[in-house]
């Protein structure tokens, strides 16, 4: 496989800041690879920020992708044909003009080994045609396109304009016959930026052409908000009446921009899963508040797959990873299974996707109904899902 972008020697590499070098990271929807690293679309609220890359807009690469599908795969945390993954979700855009080859060539080199895991790629960039034929050849995975769409027209804070996701949304979810699904990434949804009627009207119009929606809100972290503050950007939290109450008027206007027979929801795993016709493979199906907005369908096929897991079974699925070696199994309710002894995010969510079920960190309790609430909120919680 040839490298498209260029290849960082070991000095540059080394120079990355420590999280921009690990290329194979567990984030909430999955299992995200990320050798490939920079971006010139310059979104403002950009993830890049906390990671130490803001000021690379040149996609670089770490690592051959050969060497990446490698360490993906060989992974702990990675499981044949369970684990969902998500590739280049971080830190580039996987369809730039010298990304794309990239994004084929893991896709290509995942499912020449009869992988059928979920894989995830978001993208604001142009597709083309010729993505139809290419990403129709793939035989296992199930590949899910997930269109970032905000409508936010101030290019200060997304100079890349929006309507390129649209028109990309619309070319590859024309086809009749395909065997990835289109998923509408209706977000940052930003009261006062882009919650006009007008703009939730065109966002339903563009939903009618997707497998699925999902809304969520802006992730609004310290090194984002230093951004805003630094380049004079209309910053979203002004006054804290705002920031509690809009939100879920926000969303209540969101509910009744759509009706019911299009699919919309809160989490992405709940839109990815439903575009497949399958279960939710978080196990969102807990907490009982995210699935009122439900497809009838959706929710059977959620209830029945719906185990709640034993304490030994929590206890064997986590005996391969050393950093769970702590692991405590606080409490198991029909909603989550409460862990305490785990020191980062990452074997959470392993064992969320290991079980199909809510873990939850006993340090970060659950409040009900802010589960749902959250994603729309100016700070997205890492408590989260
Ligand atoms: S039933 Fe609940 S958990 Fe399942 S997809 Fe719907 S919203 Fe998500």
């Amino acid at each position: 496989m040839t490298t498209r972008v260029a290849l960082l020697s070991r000095e540059q590499i080394d120079r990355l800041p420590a999280r921009a070098r690990e290329v194979v990271e567990y984030r909430k929807s999955g299992l995200s690879l990320n050798h490939i690293q920079g971006c010139p679309l310059d979104c403002a609220y950009c993830i890049r920020h906390t990671y130490g890359l803001w000021d690379q807009r040149v996609p670089r690469a770490l690592m051959t992708d050969a060497e990446a599908v490698e360490e993906l795969v060989n992974h702990r945390y990675f499981q044949p044909h369970v684990t969902p993954v998500q590739v280049f979700n971080r830190a580039t855009d996987p369809f730039l003009p010298a990304v794309r080859p990239h994004t084929f060539a893991v896709l290509e080199d995942l499912d020449g080994r009869g992988m059928t895991n979920h894989v995830l790629v978001i993208t604001r960039h142009q597709m083309k045609a010729a993505d139809i034929d290419r990403l129709n050849a793939l035989k296992h995975l199930k590949v899910t396109l997930l269109f970032t769409y905000s409508g936010i027209d101030n290019k200060d804070i997304e100079p890349y304009p929006s309507h390129v996701a649209a028109e990309s949304l619309k070319l590859m979810s024309a086809p009749d016959r395909r065997r990835y699904r289109t998923v509408l990434y209706w977000r940052p949804l930003v009261p006062g930026l882009n919650d006009t009627d007008e703009h939730l009207d065109q966002a339903y119009g563009l939903a009618g052409h997707a497998d699925a929606t999902v809304f969520t809100g802006l992730f609004y972290r310290d090194q984002i908000a230093e951004y805003y503050k630094a380049n004079g950007l209309p910053e979203p939290y002004e006054d804290t009446a705002r920031r509690k109450i809009v939100p879920e008027t926000l969303e209540r206007r969101v509910l009744a921009a759509f009706d019911t027979t299009t699919p919309l929801f809160r989490k992405t795993s709940c839109a990815v899963a439903y575009a497949h016709g399958l279960p939710d493979y978080n196990g969102h199906y807990g907490i009982r508040e995210l699935c009122d907005i439900c497809p009838l369908s959706q929710l059977d096929l959620c209830a029945s797959a719906h185990r709640v897991p034993s304490p030994s079974q929590i206890r064997d699925a986590s005996g391969t990873l050393p950093e769970a070696r702590g692991l405590v199994v606080v409490d198991i309710t029909d909603r989550a299974a409460v862990v305490s002894g785990l020191e980062t995010e990452q074997p959470r969510y392993y064992l969320q996707h290991a079980l199909g079920f809510q873990v939850h960190d006993v340090r970060h309790p659950h409040v009900e109904r802010r589960h749902g609430r959250a994603d729309i909120g100016w700070k997205e919680d890492k408590r989260d899902g």
